[in-house]
């Protein structure tokens, strides 16, 4: 199956339409009649509407919620239980049949992660950031090749917050350390970013206020007791519609 890397050489020194280089991989996985197997990292519902819409047209795919980041706890469940539920309604809605995953939380992971780097008075979109991709990317990769994916990547190309020159930059470095391909992307492009406010509405999709991390949720002046609160009301509905 495709590297991105046979596409990316000709591509040297330049800004990189990773879009462009996703489509050029998908035309030959439908040249070679394959369905690769993808696994796709995704840290809340909004990044994966149009991801999955998107990719499940040519590939088996797997949204993996991997996000220690995430603080609070009760908060990190509720984007957990709203990305579950997401994935449910669109396999119902689309006869798809996309996979959820998580992984197990621990705060303490990435905490400790941050303090050890210094990275933890870092602004948004700095280093703390880049660092907090690789983790969980790595995540993704780790994934990837105990449970036998062609590729992994990630739904965050989507967001116009994110960075997804370097998002697909450290994709492409952790493919070089695991035996799994990098699948890239920019899912913004193409009109992906307005399709996917799109679909949040059509699937009345809770968007979060802040990226995750308690750091950055500081600096923004985020209430975090507020977010904790409005959290755990929201698990408990959950649990009392679920019995
Ligand atoms: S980048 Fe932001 S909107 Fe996208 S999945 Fe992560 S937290 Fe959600
Ligand atoms: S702001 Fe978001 S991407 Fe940056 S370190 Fe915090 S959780 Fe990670």
């Amino acid at each position: 199956m495709i590297d991105s890397e046979q596409l990316l050489d000709k591509t040297k020194n330049q800004k990189v339409n990773y879009d462009k280089i996703l489509r050029q991989m998908i035309q030959t996985w439908q040249t070679e009649k394959v369905r690769p197997k993808l696994i796709i990292h995704s840290c809340c519902a909004p990044c994966s509407t149009y991801t999955l819409e998107f990719l499940s047209n040519y590939a088996d795919v797997t949204i993996y919620f991997a996000n220690s980041n995430i603080h609070p706890e009760a908060e990190y469940r509720r984007r957990a239980l709203v990305q579950k539920a997401f994935v449910h309604d669109f396999n119902q809605r689309t006869n798809q049949n996309v996979a959820f995953l998580e992984e197990d939380y621990r705060p303490n992971d990435f905490i400790r992660m941050v303090m050890a780097r210094e990275l933890q008075d870092e602004p948004e979109k700095g280093l703390r950031c880049s660092a907090c991709f690789q983790f969980r990317l790595d995540l993704v990769a780790e994934k990837a090749v105990a449970l036998g994916y062609d590729y992994f990547g990630s739904a965050l190309t989507l967001s116009p917050q994110k960075d997804s020159q370097l998002i697909n930059e450290i994709g492409l470095d952790a493919q070089k350390i695991y035996t799994v391909k990098y699948l890239p992307s920019d899912f913004k492009k193409n009109k992906g970013y307005e399709r996917s406010v799109q679909m949040c509405r059509e699937y009345d999709i809770y968007r979060q206020c802040y990226c995750g991390c308690v750091f950055a949720a500081k600096q923004q002046g985020i209430d975090l007791k507020a977010v904790n609160q409005n959290a755990k009301a929201f698990l408990k509905t959950k649990q009392e519609v679920n019995g």
